[in-house]
């Protein structure tokens, strides 16, 4: 079997996801990780596009969170809660974009590796 990315290459295994062959390089740019450099962009993109719908929503996830605060405002531990719950929604935001940074560079990473090692091979 030869690697579906570089037809020239001999293939040392088989992607989990899609059963293509890949070259021990391939095997290396996408981690070791038994899928393919293809598969694994997919799935970056995928994960991608889930993180920023939900970003979209954060506007209303964190005014809900706003009026719980408001409505349980009469107690000091209700207030508490409220300000903790809003406070740790701007971190999960924060990581999540923060998450969506990195797998958006880890899918140019695999593009340009894919590409330059094309050239390499011809
Ligand atoms: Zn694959
Ligand atoms: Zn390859």
């Amino acid at each position: 079997m030869k690697c579906f990315i570089h037809g020239a290459k001999e293939a040392v295994a088989a992607c989990k996801k899609c059963g293509k062959g890949m070259c021990s390089n391939c095997s290396a740019y996408s981690g070791h990780t038994g899928i393919c450099p293809e598969c694994r962009k997919e799935g970056f993109l995928i994960e991608i596009i889930r993180l920023k719908d939900k970003d979209k929503e954060w506007g209303k996830v964190v005014a809900k969170r706003w009026c719980l605060t408001i409505l349980f405002s009469w107690t000091i531990i209700g207030l508490i809660i409220g300000i903790c719950i809003i406070n740790t929604s701007k971190e999960e935001r924060e990581k999540d974009r923060k998450r969506i940074e990195f797998l958006q560079g880890e899918v140019l990473k695999l593009e340009n590796a894919m590409i330059a090692h094309g050239e390499g091979v011809i």
